[in-house]
């Protein structure tokens, strides 16, 4: 019998028929690519966002790149990031000929260590790059005060954190230069592909528009295109082709209108893990501040000293038991192209690496039943006792 019963995947997209005829619709319009519908999607996010700038992208990676470009990052700058993130959160400063600064986590954020940001400031340095691991914010006051004191930007890496708070306020409306979230497929709102960058300073916003698309400036064609033919336009940058499609926004468009109800669901089942996990030998995932909210993209929790087996182990017993768990992540430290180009050793990240090697992502997505949930506990029980 159990070998039939359904595989609970460690996430899966929350997908209605609302979306589907949106899409349906735009198919059906003529209009595929970006128009009406990426328009939507950003204005009804900039409201979520308290009317800051929101421009749709192709994926939050696209994102991160338009971001550190319109902030001046080039070759020779330093940009501080936490190794324990996904590679992309690194690469796209790369791709402006700057190097990644990669330091350590907080064993209590599980999100980047401010001391280490400190500690690894240096003439080069011209930005942060905070990701709010798992959905839980980041120690923002903390961040912000280092930046403000050397000058630094911030650009936030929101993949995991819509809708996440800290200190009340909504990540995307915190004074940091710019925030971009991912809708990539397992994400907590998701297009397929697709990403925001959301920024309060309109030069940000003017720049990655621009870039977004070929370094066409709308603008100048706006403003002088009244005497000019339908087909004129002027490139005035080398640009790239990041620009998000109306199929995708037409999935954006309702996911966003469901958000609310999606982290509720993900609350309930993160506080039913907290409660049933707890007298197990794990360590749980970092709580959000006293009354803020986390997005709960992922629930990590760590083996303990004392637990029977190892992280290889219990995943593989798990998946025996028809679910599906995963790591997040493999630090970027441990990575070949990393740890060789910048000399990179375990040992330089303690935290990182005790939450790598004893770190499981448990299934969590809104779509979750309670039967699944109660599989997923009793089978660590069986493991765990
Ligand atoms: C998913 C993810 C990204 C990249 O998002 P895409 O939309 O797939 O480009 C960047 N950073 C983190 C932390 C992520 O989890």
């Amino acid at each position: 019998m159990s070998g039939a019963r359904r595989f609970v995947p460690f996430a899966s997209p929350d997908i209605g028929e609302e979306e589907i005829a949106e899409v349906v619709d735009s198919l059906r319009s003529g209009w595929i690519t970006t128009g009406p519908k990426t328009r939507q999607f950003e204005s009804d996010f900039a409201v979520r966002m308290g009317n800051a700038q929101s421009i749709a992208v192709n994926s939050a990676t696209a994102g991160l790149h338009l971001a550190l470009e319109a902030i001046g990052i080039g070759p020779g700058d330093e940009v501080i990031t936490t190794t324990h993130t996904f590679t992309a959160t690194a690469e796209v400063a790369c791709y402006l000929g700057a190097d990644p600064i990669l330091v350590d986590i907080e064993l209590d954020t599980s999100c980047i260590d401010p001391a280490a940001i400190d500690r690894a400031i240096s003439p080069r340095t011209r930005a942060v790059l905070p990701v709010h691991y798992g959905g839980r914010s980041c120690e923002m006051d903390r961040i912000c005060d280092i930046a403000g004191r050397h000058g630094l930007r911030i650009v936030e890496d929101a993949a995991h954190a819509f809708p996440t708070t800290y200190k009340g306020k909504l990540i995307g409306t915190l004074s940091s230069d710019a925030t971009v979230f991912s809708f990539y497929a397992t994400k907590t709102i998701a297009t397929g592909e697709g990403g925001m960058i959301v920024t309060a300073d309109e030069q940000i916003a003017r720049q990655a528009r621009l870039m977004r698309l070929h370094g066409i400036d709308r603008d100048a064609f706006d403003r002088y295109t009244s005497t000019k033919p339908s087909w004129y336009y002027q490139v005035i940058a080398p640009g790239f082709k990041y620009n998000m499609t109306d199929l995708a926004a037409s999935l954006g468009i309702h996911q966003l209108r469901k958000a609310e109800r999606f982290q509720l669901r993900r609350q309930e089942i993160a506080d039913r893990y907290n409660e049933e996990l707890h007298e197990l030998s794990l360590v749980l995932p970092p709580q959000p501040l006293r009354g803020d909210r986390h997005a709960w993209h992922l629930y990590v929790v760590r083996l303990s000293d004392d637990a029977p087996l190892h992280r290889d182990e219990l995943i593989r017993r798990m998946a025996e038991s028809g679910i599906g768990c995963s790591v997040h992540y493999i630090p970027l430290h441990r990575h070949p192209y990393w740890r060789d180009r910048y000399s990179l050793r375990p040992e330089h990240f303690p935290n990182s690496e005790l939450l790598y090697q004893r770190g499981v992502s448990l299934p969590i997505y809104s779509r979750m039943t309670d039967d699944d949930q109660t599989r997923v506990i009793d089978a660590l029980r069986a493991l765990l006792h």
